[in-house]
């Protein structure tokens, strides 16, 4: 038998694995379940081992462990490929919103329904399986392959970095798989090439020592709500545009080629804007609303605080305004950069009476894009277009998934997203499920993409 027959033969098998994985509730963000994490890693070491994979182990970090293990025996000549995936899944409340109970999953309808089925535990099972096929069958795989899996993605991996950059030994590798990640549609594959990156400020604007009267010191003296309010209207043209020096100096232009790809993606402005409920689609000039949307840096206002918001009036001169800030970025700016130029714009633009400071706030993601040429895209993508009989779109997203840029930091390489979840799929929200034509189609694009790379 060959493995392609060894995983039709066990898929029952495999799925009531994935429901006993989601009965497990992983919760990385709430203290009660840090048991219920641990006891998931030794799920995932178990069943690595069950696998064939060897050196299993479930290690620490200054939070919710981590789980490696490897296979290196396809020799020296052979690529070493990193798998990753995540263990932990988001809290389930409300639960009185699920059809039935979260970690008590079901099968009904082809999908299993419960948290994490979807993100990510039926997907980080998926390359657990084809490898053991690969294994049980013909007793070796095409290519070296290294196993990381964490716990604590749901809550933005905060103690990864340390932890990768201390065993860089134990995961280097040629390339770089993540089996956290979404297909564009059953039908349709996609190869998610980019992310954003993200800069997060305040700017405070003072006058008065405090709230002033304003018949009696109107005039007199500055507002700084309304010192704050020229200070924002200027970090933008009227066209969308923005004018803050230095903005734009880092951005990696689109090509033809890129603009080609995105304008292939099916695209409803219509349907965009009756998702949102906005009245138009606006934004710098010289782009598509989908372009803006996935490959062009951002500049949004996020709250703005001044004076008096009670019921009826108050005549007050406030004393100070201020405004949160973020922006995304994409590909090659840095946050501290684009804080130095919006920071820079502010005080050389402030009105006078006033004085200001801009501070940056926790929160920072560098973009990630994947180099053009880039080999493990092209074998993914080859892949990819082989399982489904159709070429993936290339996409991008507006978010920042921080994982793959400490991967990118600390091991030098792009990671290439290999998942085989949709983002219909309830992610983070009551009723989450996952596909299992998806699962059983994931364990042939993963045993695909092996004897790819080993060829
Ligand atoms: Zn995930």
């Amino acid at each position: 038998m060959d493995w392609q027959g060894y995983l039709d033969r066990e898929q029952p098998r495999f799925v009531a694995e994935l429901l006993d994985f989601v009965r497990i509730p992983s919760v990385s963000a709430k203290p009660e379940n840090i048991g219920d994490v641990r006891r998931a890693a030794d799920w995932v070491a178990a069943r690595l081992t069950a696998a064939g994979a060897e050196h299993a182990e479930v290690l620490p970090t200054a939070g919710h462990p981590v789980v490696c293990a490897d296979w290196l025996h396809a020799g020296a000549d052979r690529p070493t490929i990193l798998i990753y995936g995540h263990f932990d899944v988001q809290p389930a409340e409300p639960f009185d919103l699920w059809s039935s109970p979260p970690f008590e999953p079901q099968v009904r309808d082809g999908r299993v329904w419960g948290r994490g089925a979807s993100d990510d535990k039926g997907g980080m099972l998926i390359p657990i399986l084809a490898v053991e096929a690969m294994l049980r069958t013909a007793g070796r795989l095409p290519v070296n392959v290294r196993f990381f899996f964490e716990g604590q993605e749901e809550i933005g991996s905060p103690d990864l970095p340390p932890f990768v950059s201390a065993n860089t030994d134990r995961l280097k590798a040629d390339m770089i798989f993540s089996a956290d990640g979404l297909q564009w549609a059953p039908d349709q594959p996609q190869i998610v090439e980019g992310l954003k990156g993200l800069v997060s400020l305040e700017i405070r604007v003072q006058g008065p020592r405090s709230d002033q009267h304003s018949g009696l010191h109107g005039g007199g003296i500055a507002n700084p709500a309304m010192a704050l309010a020229q200070v924002l209207a200027g970090l933008k043209a009227a066209d969308g545009r923005i004018t803050v020096a230095g903005f734009y100096d880092d951005v990696l232009p689109l090509s033809e080629a890129d603009r080609a790809a995105i304008a292939r993606v099916p695209y409803d402005e219509a349907a965009y804007l009756a998702e949102t409920g906005a009245p138009a689609a606006v934004g710098e000039p010289g782009y598509s609303t989908r372009e803006r949307l996935w490959a062009r840096p951002t500049l949004e206002v996020n709250g703005l605080t001044s004076g008096w918001q009670g019921a009826g009036t108050k005549t007050v001169l406030p004393a100070e305004a201020r405004a949160k800030i973020t922006c995304r970025l994409v590909a090659a700016q840095t946050p501290e950069r684009v804080f130095d130029a919006i920071r820079a714009h502010v005080l050389a633009h402030l009105p006078p009476g006033v004085t200001a400071e801009v501070v940056q706030n926790p929160g920072r993601a560098d973009p990630f894009l994947l180099p053009a040429g880039h080999n493990a895209t092209a074998a993914a993508a080859e892949v990819l277009a082989q399982v489904y009989g159709r070429a993936p779109y290339r996409t991008r997203l507006g978010g920042s998934i921080p994982v793959m840029t400490t991967l990118l930091e600390h091991l030098g390489v792009h990671a290439v997203m290999f998942g085989f979840s949709h983002d219909d799929e309830n992610l983070h929200a009551p009723d989450e499920f996952f596909r299992l034509d998806a699962f059983r189609l994931g364990q042939t694009a993963y045993g695909r993409l092996l004897e790819r790379l080993g060829a």
